[in-house]
């Protein structure tokens, strides 16, 4: 039986996406950077949850800051935005008529991503509410605001299963309390943790490196 104070905190699977060593530098040494992307960020969430927490806009009902869990996968978080739309074969909601599909929003900075790390985040949301209100959820989107607009995600058995291997590998270093070594990408010009991390230095040669070189010179 796992322990809920070990559950993973959803908002770091993007990050682990990103590069496993940006989250262990977060999860494991307790590192965190503000810089002007993250605190953009961070108000750019704020307006999605600052709003009032429900509201009913025609057919859809809009739910904001919503708390969401899996015990199945051992996540936990809160979403930005979840519009729970009428549809005849969805799942009846406490005090409403009718039934409703749920839809996650996921509200982004940014523009979309060459990588699926926003999507990963996404679809964790997806399986929490699908777990506690026993729903499917075949679709959701992300709001990039640097396109002013949604993209719509397909929540395909493939990315599921991705999200279930990622999880697995978080676990794993979380466990071992493990921080992977630098591997120096075009991501690390990007990357707001590059002043902890130092990923200049991997391109410094160990000893042993020195020593061969030095040898076959
Ligand atoms: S600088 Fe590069 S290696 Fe270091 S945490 Fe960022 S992305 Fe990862």
């Amino acid at each position: 039986m796992r322990d809920e104070d070990d559950y993973l905190q959803i908002n770091g699977i993007q990050h682990y996406a990103f590069c496993p060593r940006q989250w262990a530098l977060m999860e494991n040494e307790n590192q965190w950077v503000e810089n002007v992307h993250t605190v953009e960020g961070h108000i750019l969430h704020d307006r999605a949850h600052d709003n009032k927490l429900k509201e009913t806009r025609g057919e859809v009902i809009i739910q904001r800051n919503l708390n969401i869990i899996s015990n199945t996968l051992g996540i936990v978080g809160k979403t930005d935005v979840v519009e729970f739309r009428r549809n005849s074969n969805g799942i009846c909601l406490n005090g409403m008529e009718g039934k409703f599909i749920p839809y996650v929003v996921e509200y982004k900075k940014g523009k979309p991503k060459t990588d699926n790390s926003d999507i990963l985040q996404l679809v964790a949301q997806v399986v929490c509410l699908e777990e506690m209100l026993c729903c499917k959820i075949e679709k959701s989107a992300i709001f990039y605001w640097e396109i002013r607009s949604r993209v719509e995600v397909d929540i395909s058995i493939n990315i599921r299963n991705e999200l279930i291997k990622l999880i697995d590998e978080m676990n794993s270093l979380k466990k071992r309390r493990h921080t992977p070594i630098v591997r120096m990408k075009s991501r690390c010009n990007a990357c707001s943790f590059k002043d902890i991390c130092l990923p200049e230095l991997s391109k410094i040669e160990s000893a042993t490196e020195y020593i061969n070189r030095r040898l076959s010179e």
